[in-house]
């Protein structure tokens, strides 16, 4: 740098200081052509004693953040500590008069190419967590996301990215629903009523596997994906129905110190459970069952013959959801015993057919016109009154 503009440059600075105190590290960040090698505050601390104004009270700019920012470090680091994570990511959130304070000198005294506040908060930040914590800043899917709001509250937040699992359950007990219920009251708030759990005092298999993937990777939801549904009455055997899950803002991100399979108060058992990737379909799947079967009139034996048409038999289902006809497939059809007026039927099929409705005939109006769900159903064939008492899953097979 020539003597000239070392002159120019100085007088702009002593100009600068004369009307804004400002801290070294903000005076700095204004003149980053001059001593690169410097970070901000050494900058601006030689660039004040050479001009010879002292440090002032307050900084025109940031108010005194930037000279206390390892209190603010220890703070973000106090929170993180909760957190499992290899990398993460910062942000500020500034009020706007600061953006603005430090915009005003720049266009007065016409400096150019200085870092922001911003940045170098985010920059600083960044680093004392990295030299801290020897984790990694990474910018696309980091682990943790650090928002830092110097000038507000919350000071900081954390939002950690969701994990996926992949897993299966299986029922003990009957009288257990899959999906919990939201509370009628406080639609799902919290209210007295549902002591603040936001959900109906009623047993879902949701609860229970909140009780193990809520608690160990203490997030602040699980949104479950179901591969199939079963009625609250059935059981679910075998290797059991498989499910995703994804944990909203865990603080865990490992398995580890879960054993599997988990019995959870003796009613549903958690099994297999694996961190995936994000799931990108929901697979289709195949479903064995025992049918628990009520007659309501007399069946004769060559109506029963007629079941056999059910082997792999192509069955109609209505949607009315999704304004269409689905077409689910019955295999391995076989009366598992059968008495005076009830039965049991062990039958594979394809995932989504409706059994009470397969079983015991349902009529809806299409077109000013009646007809059948699930056709060709039970009740249609044999042509009585059948009614489903209740269904056990036996095995849910996945297909690749
Ligand atoms: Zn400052
Ligand atoms: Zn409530």
């Amino acid at each position: 740098m020539s003597l000239e503009s070392k002159e120019k440059l100085l007088t702009i600075v002593k100009k600068l200081l004369n009307e804004y105190p400002l801290c070294d590290k903000c005076l700095g960040r204004q003149f980053p052509q001059y001593m690169r090698e410097l970070d901000n505050e050494q900058r601006g601390n030689m660039l004040r004693k050479m001009v010879k104004i002292p440090l002032q009270e307050e900084c025109f700019i940031c108010h005194g953040l930037m000279p206390s920012l390892q209190k603010l470090i220890d703070d973000v680091l106090n929170i993180l500590s909760e957190y499992e994570y290899d990398n993460f990511l910062i942000g500020t959130s500034l009020p706007s008069d600061i953006v603005e304070r430090e915009d005003i000198i720049r266009s007065r005294f016409k400096l150019k190419g200085g870092e922001t506040l911003k940045s170098e908060l985010n920059r600083e930040i960044g680093l004392g967590i990295a030299l801290k914590t020897g984790k990694q800043v990474k910018f696309k899917g980091a682990d943790v996301t650090i928002i830092v709001a110097p000038f507000s509250k919350p000071l900081v937040t954390i939002q950690s990215k969701p994990i996926y699992l992949f897993g299966h359950y299986l029922k003990k007990k009957r009288g257990i629903r899959q999906k919990k219920v939201r509370c009628k009251k406080c639609k799902g708030l919290g209210c007295v009523e549902c002591d603040y759990l936001g959900s109906a005092k009623q047993e879902s298999i949701e609860d229970y596997l909140n009780k193990i993937i809520l608690n160990h990777f203490k997030g602040s939801k699980v949104k479950y994906t179901w591969i199939g549904g079963e009625d609250s009455t059935s059981l679910v055997l075998g290797n059991g129905r498989p499910f995703f899950c994804e944990v909203i803002n865990p603080k865990v991100r490992r398995l580890i110190g879960l054993n599997f399979p988990i019995d959870i108060d003796n009613k549903i058992i958690l099994k297999d459970l694996q961190i995936i990737d994000k799931p990108k379909v929901i697979p289709k799947f195949t479903t064995d069952i025992l049918l628990y079967i009520k007659f309501n009139e007399s069946v004769n034996n060559e109506a029963l013959k007629n079941l056999n048409s059910l082997n792999n038999a192509v069955i109609h289902q209505i949607s009315t959801k999704k304004r269409k006809v689905l077409e689910k497939r019955v295999y391995n059809f076989r009366i598992k015993s059968i008495s005076e007026d009830e039965a049991q039927v062990e039958m594979s099929c394809d995932g989504g057919l409706n059994i009470k409705k397969f079983v015991k005939s349902s009529l809806i109006k299409i077109g000013g016109k009646e007809v059948p769900e699930v056709c060709p159903n039970l009740s249609s064939i044999l042509n009585i009154n059948l009614e489903c008492v209740t269904f056990d899953i036996l095995n849910v097979h996945i297909q690749s």
